[in-house]
């Protein structure tokens, strides 16, 4: 299980060039809480020195007007973050802040590096000492033995030579911000400007929310930094970029009204439940339910192909969070109950069709059927907007491990049986890739096709280190006001 420690979720923020960069760091990450809810933090910088405050709990739990109000500086870069069983400490929590010489740079980081085990082992080697069990900690430890390197952009890139995985970042200088994807682009991270500065984001729902425009996607490989007065300058001296974008992104992970791969994330899913409808039909179906809210625009699309209404048959209590973030499975199944309602005056005696977007577990889907039958359906059609999700995900999505994934170890008629279901349908790759608009070649898949393009943590030949040490930090307490001390460093 020490892979696990490094499935992390996150979002990452940066802005340049404007008073309230902070504050806008803050919006940003608001608008990306999806991504990440375990913890947050913001460091800033006034050009001498950094300002840091990181915390467990909600981006709006972290942050209130007062702790905001200290973040001096037009520079500062966000992270939220969500990380599954081992990682669940303070000393996990992003950005991270490292001094050195008398420098200092702050790094935020979305993904997965799958060599990091064998990193650390070898920096332990030259005396390094880890003060976090995270993957990212890595890149700091290798940025400050690239001293040979003048330039800190070229430090950074040396350093990130070494490391293989996932990685979109946001690195904070005194100076300048920093923002770069890893040579395959697996995670999203977006450039937008704002009134005299830039911002750089995980998702553009970010840009939507503070008021920044689009501008591009940094590309895969790249390396663009910007300097306080707007200058710009890229770099792609990471590896051989090829792009394989994560196409769960798309599926679930994002938010609809971002674009990723300048492509909408609402569309693509409409068009996923289209090809669903086409590759999956419901003869006799009378009505569309969608498993609120992730399967909605999919059973809009279903439903539109269908040609048949699509009406909300499971109500969501919108104040719980989603039931993947709790931990225990005791809990997990609770939480369906909890999130999701049955609407019986609609369900009473119909055929239906259910789209939802994918099926993990198999826990969800299970109670959910339940509570249609209870309701009074008759007869029910579960259809999924995307192929069977039989891999974990190593690049930075939180996926349990292949055991506990319900397609690894089933055949659809079984998982049909166990969800107690008339009929199950799951999207093919082809079918998901039409409604993307593109072919296999730019996107990882790895979670239905068991391609990992970028290596699996500590194979490909080299050794695997050895487990972490079980390190434990005295936790502040969870949210507004408890914790999280404002840090400075030079
Ligand atoms: P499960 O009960 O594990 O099958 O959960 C399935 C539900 O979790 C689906 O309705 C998805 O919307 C959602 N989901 C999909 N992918 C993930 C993920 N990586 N982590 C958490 N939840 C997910």
């Amino acid at each position: 299980m020490t892979d696990d420690k490094f499935h992390d979720e996150c979002a990452v923020v940066g802005v340049i060039g404007h008073e309230e960069a902070a504050k806008f760091c803050y919006l940003g990450l608001y608008a990306m809480q999806h991504r990440g809810q375990e913890g947050a933090g913001i460091v800033s910088t006034d050009g001498e020195q950094m300002y840091a405050y990181r915390d467990m709990g909600l981006v709006a739990e972290v942050f209130d007007a007062d702790n905001l109000a200290n973040f001096a500086g037009s520079a500062a870069i966000g992270h939220t973050r969500y990380a599954t069983f081992g990682s669940k400490d303070w000393q996990n929590l992003q950005p991270f802040l490292a001094n050195f010489g008398r420098d200092s740079f702050a790094i935020s980081h979305n993904g997965n590096l799958v060599n990091a085990d064998q990193l650390k082992e070898s920096l332990r080697e030259k005396g390094a000492i880890f003060s976090s069990t995270s993957d990212t900690e890595v890149i700091l430890h290798l940025v400050a033995r690239e001293a040979e390197e003048k330039s800190f952009i070229k430090r950074l890139a040396a350093a990130l030579a070494q490391v293989r995985g996932a990685y979109s970042l946001a690195v904070l200088g005194h100076n300048y911000l920093i923002a770069v994807r890893d040579p395959f682009g697996v995670r999203p991270l977006s450039l937008g400007k704002i009134s005299g500065g830039y911002v750089v984001a995980s998702e553009t729902c970010a840009f939507d929310l503070i008021g920044a425009t689009f501008v591009r996607d940094i590309a895969p490989g790249e390396i663009l930094q910007i300097s306080k007065d707007g200058k710009m300058t890229s770099d792609f001296s990471l590896g051989n970029p090829r792009s394989a974008l994560c196409v769960f992104e798309y599926v679930y992970f994002a938010r609809p009204d971002s674009d990723i791969g300048g492509k909408s994330v609402y569309n693509v899913r409409k068009r996923l439940g289209m090809e669903l409808a086409k590759e999956q039909p419901a003869p006799g179906a009378e009505l569309v339910i969608p498993v609120p809210d992730s399967g909605v625009p999919a059973a809009i699309g279903y439903a539109q192909a269908a040609g048949l209404p699509m009406e909300f048959g499971l109500i969501r209590n919108h104040y719980v969070g989603r039931t993947f973030i709790e931990p225990r499975q005791a809990i997990r199944d609770f939480g369906v109950k909890i999130k999701l309602n049955a609407n019986r005056e609609l369900l009473m005696g119909k055929r239906i069709v259910v789209v939802d977007d994918s099926i993990v577990r198999g826990t969800t889907s299970k109670k959910i059927v339940t509570m249609l039958r209870n309701a009074g359906a008759r007869e029910i059609h579960f259809r999924i907007s995307c192929p069977p999700t039989t891999g974990p995900c190593h690049y930075g999505i939180d996926t349990p491990s292949r055991e506990e994934l319900i397609a690894a170890t089933h055949s659809v008629d079984e998982i049909k049986k166990h969800i107690g279901v008339d009929s199950l349908g799951y999207l093919t790759i082809e079918g998901m890739y039409r409604a993307v608009g593109e072919t296999r070649s730019g996107y990882c898949d790895a979670c239905f096709s068991g391609e990992y393009l970028l290596g699996l943590p500590g194979r490909n030949g080299t050794k695997k280190g050895p487990r972490e040490p079980d390190t434990k930090q005295i936790q502040p307490g969870r949210g507004k006001g408890k914790g999280g001390s404002l840090v400075l460093a030079r």
